[in-house]
């Protein structure tokens, strides 16, 4: 990737609104592409959904469908972006083998040679779904900030702690209104407001971006040095008469393991310092955890987090990217559900485009516009 930045147009100015991966890599490309950027984000830069999932990544798992060619983009430049980023030290990116397996108290425990040592509970072996080609984990939390740093130091993005509190088309462009009573005016806003967006909109926005809470615990294991680099799709059978519980496995170079699942669809409260872990979910993590393996049992692990992240999510589960119908200039980024850290780099590069060239060559953004939603 070159750098864009042309001497002959004045540049654009855009204000992004959230800090999450989305906003982060909206800013960025379009700094990349000479915009002007300020950035605005009421907490922290990848504290709420952005900072709290185990981020894998997978070239393939959504081919077939309308999100293949995000997908598909979005795993290169996150290859290509670790080089550039230099993320052996700056966060972790790497590859690894993906397999499923299904759980239960009345599997016996297997030796079948797909399983990594370390799962050695009550578990049936599935199947391999990804390789070390096709499947890798990134740090999201490290990987917004590292990319947000490069952001500022390289491109100008100028980066705002507030609470925006409105949107408004301008007599030239837009007006950002904040907390306190502030402004920031651009030619163009993006709003990347992850589970906040309709909120912000308000009630007469023609679509919806509602909240799916995900919790996680993380284990530092004691022997973590038996822990390989596997990736682990869990689905537990309860032994009551009780749905399945997706939980999945996600070992970590820092010598933890993320285990996450238990859905929940929640109420979006004010902000995101307010979504809190519900205990049930939270213990239930932990019980699967030690059925799937020993070495992540109770005794053998100490806790070092218990949290739950809002995943922002749409009516039709496909990302909402476009200009919001009615508003010009406006333009949302959102609703990326279960796979926003996958599709934040190509979201980035798609938002940039639209934004500065009208159009999106990376990617055909016509499916994910907002206007299918208007009837
Ligand atoms: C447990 C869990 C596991 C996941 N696993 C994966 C995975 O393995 N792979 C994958 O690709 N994806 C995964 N996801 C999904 C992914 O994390 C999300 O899709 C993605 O982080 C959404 O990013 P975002 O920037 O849209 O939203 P967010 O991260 O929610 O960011 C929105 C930002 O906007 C800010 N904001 C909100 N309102 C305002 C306001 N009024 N003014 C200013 N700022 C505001 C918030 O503070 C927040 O920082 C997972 C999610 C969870 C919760």
């Amino acid at each position: 990737m070159g750098d864009d930045r042309s001497q002959d147009q004045p540049p654009k100015r855009v204000v992004v609104c959230g800090g999450g991966i989305i906003g982060v890599c909206t800013a960025y490309f379009l700094a990349k592409k000479g915009a002007t950027v300020t950035l605005i984000e009421r907490s922290s830069i990848a504290g709420a959904a952005s900072g709290k999932a185990p981020a894998f990544l997978a070239l393939h798992m959504c081919d077939g469908g309308l999100l293949s060619s995000l997908a598909r983009a979005s795993f290169d430049l996150h290859s290509s972006l670790a080089e550039e980023l230099d993320a052996s030290r700056s966060y972790s990116f790497r590859p690894l083998t993906t397999l499923t397996i299904s759980v239960g108290e009345s599997e016996l425990p297997s030796k079948s040679p797909i399983l990594p040592h370390w799962v050695d509970g009550r578990v049936k072996p599935g199947e391999i779904i990804g390789t070390a080609e096709t499947t890798a984990q990134t740090h999201p939390q490290l990987f917004t900030r590292a990319l947000l740093a490069k952001a500022v130091t390289e491109y100008g993005v100028e980066v705002v702690t507030a609470k925006v509190e409105g949107v408004e088309e301008g007599e030239k462009g837009v007006v950002v209104k904040v907390a306190g009573g502030g402004v920031i005016g651009g030619d163009a806003v993006v709003l990347a407001l992850g589970p906040w967006t309709s909120k912000l909109l308000g009630p007469s926005s023609k679509f919806k971006v509602h909240g799916k809470k995900v919790h996680n615990v993380v284990l530092e294991p004691k022997d973590a040095d038996a822990i390989t680099p596997h990736a682990i799709f869990g689905t537990y059978y309860p032994a009551q008469n009780m749905g399945p519980l997706e939980t999945n496995f996600y070992p970590r170079p820092t010598r933890e393991v993320f285990v996450c699942g238990a859905l929940v669809e929640a109420e979006i409260p004010e902000g995101p310092e307010l979504v809190s872990p519900d205990p049930e979910s939270i213990e239930k993590l932990k019980r699967v955890a030690g059925i799937v393996s020993s070495y992540l049992a109770k005794d053998n692990v100490s806790v070092k987090s218990e949290d739950v992240g809002l995943m922002p999510c749409s009516g039709d589960e496909l990302p909402i990217m476009g200009e919001v119908p009615g508003m010009k200039q406006c333009y949302v980024s959102s609703g990326h559900g279960y796979w926003g850290i996958l599709f934040g780099p190509a979201s980035g590069v798609a938002m940039a485009e639209l934004v500065l060239d009208g159009h999106a060559s990376i990617v055909d953004l016509d499916c994910f516009s907002p206007a299918r939603f208007v009837k």
